[in-house]
């Protein structure tokens, strides 16, 4: 399957190198790692150097709302067992990202590619998956579920007819919509904790019945479809039946589904669950999610919540009262200026912990803070926050750019 040496032509070659400085430049101008700018002017000398870069790799693409970046990292470290990988591990995750990614993996075998929820179909159409995951779809900052619907109806055309095989959580009734266009679907229960997006049936708009763990459209038929593999506790269980232990460094259930998703991806190209599960394991942070950071002498967890369903997970994981916690939410390009989605996260599971509030919108959290009744206070920056924190390890929660702010503050 892999290593189909046809070479670049001169065109893509000079697009590739055309890139590379670019990058190079920016870089040295201070401007981050120059991924993106240098994908950017390749892809301007070359509108198919995407296309060309994928067809020498075994394409895997990752798209989600939530938890895409970790679980590109997860399986890339799974198909390492298979062959090098190249993969967009930074999570610059849009066209010229992807590019970039792609350009400095020539000898790899496969390609790992988290995708924007956007740009899924277009990807897919150019780069050829041999095999497609999806996790979940729920509302971004911005979006209603109107936004989200119609987004799983764009991964639905392009998915139509796709070679790929789609690798997809059936416990999301939206994912499950959208790839059940697609000719080959393995189907994985992976779980669904954020269930305020899936209440109406993707295909008729009626109310979906959800009777444990299962779900359906009384009026259309539209079902949950039976999955061949299943994250039951803390193991994967494989379509043989077989219960496979998951042992990762990165806490949660969210997680533990992504490795469930990523070890029948990884089945999907011969690579045996117990492998991949264990190489899985070396996977210890993320871009700095989830890294315990010493601060002011005092240890503080990384963790990022982009959107109301990332915010519930990650509540789930955190150390019990009276463990302090920070939440710091920003409303800048990146995240959304509109901070309404903060009314749709249920406050009171932080009942019992420490709060304390920074950020550009801290006021905006208070507020909604208050209404939930519960106990914080406001700080002006994370060195106020963590002189104000009691005792112990802190868990410190940031939406997009309040957590690159953390980051470049506790110099993680
Ligand atoms: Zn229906």
């Amino acid at each position: 399957m892999a290593g189909k040496s046809e070479p670049l032509t001169p065109r893509a070659k000079l697009a590739v190198t055309a890139g590379k400085a670019a990058a190079a430049v920016s870089r040295a101008a201070g401007k981050g790692s120059g991924s993106v700018i240098g994908g950017k002017v390749a892809l301007r000398l070359d509108p198919d150097l995407l296309a060309r870069l994928a067809r020498h790799l075994d394409v895997v693409l990752v798209s989600a709302t939530n938890g895409k970046t970790t679980t590109t990292r997860l399986l890339a470290e799974a198909l390492r067992a298979g062959g090098p990988v190249v993969s967009n591990a930074l999570g610059a995750n849009m066209p010229a990202g992807i590019t970039s990614a792609l350009a400095g993996g020539s000898d790899a075998r496969f390609g790992v590619i988290e995708v924007d929820e956007k740009y899924l179909a277009g990807v897919a159409r150019d780069v050829a998956p041999k095999a497609i995951a999806l996790l979940n779809l729920s509302r971004d900052q911005l979006d209603r579920a109107a936004e989200t619907r119609m987004l799983a109806e764009k991964w639905r055309e392009g998915l139509a007819g796709s070679e790929a095989v789609v690798v997809a959580n059936a416990d999301d009734p939206l994912v499950t919509w959208a790839a059940s266009s697609s000719p080959t679907v393995v189907w994985v229960a992976a779980g669904q904790s954020w269930k305020d997006d899936a209440w109406s049936c993707p295909s008729c708009g009626g109310v979906l019945q959800r009777p444990g763990d299962d779900w359906y459209c009384g009026e259309c038929g539209f079902r949950r479809p039976t999955p061949t593999w299943a994250l039951s506790g803390d193991h994967v269980v494989d379509p043989y039946g077989v219960a496979w232990p998951i042992h990762l460094q990165l806490p949660g259930r969210a997680n533990k589904s992504n490795a469930a998703v990523s070890a029948a991806v990884a089945a999907t190209f011969g690579i045996d669950p117990k492998v991949a599960l264990e190489r899985m394991y070396k996977v210890q942070a993320v871009a700095g999610r989830y890294d315990v950071v010493s601060f002011q002498g005092r240890d503080l967890r990384l963790l990022l919540a982009k959107n109301p369903a990332g915010w519930l997970e990650t509540f789930s994981l955190i150390d019990a009262p009276p463990t302090p916690v920070i939440l710091s939410v920003n409303a800048r390009g990146a995240d959304g200026t509109d901070t309404s989605w903060l009314w749709d996260v249920d406050y009171t599971r932080l009942s019992g912990h420490p709060i304390m509030v920074i950020g550009d919108r801290k006021l905006d959290l208070a507020v909604r803070l208050e209404v939930a009744n519960q106990q914080f206070t406001v700080c002006a920056d994370l060195d106020e926050a963590v002189r104000t924190a009691p005792p112990g390890r802190i868990e410190a929660i940031a939406n997009y750019t309040a957590f690159q702010d953390l980051r470049r503050r506790v110099g993680n």
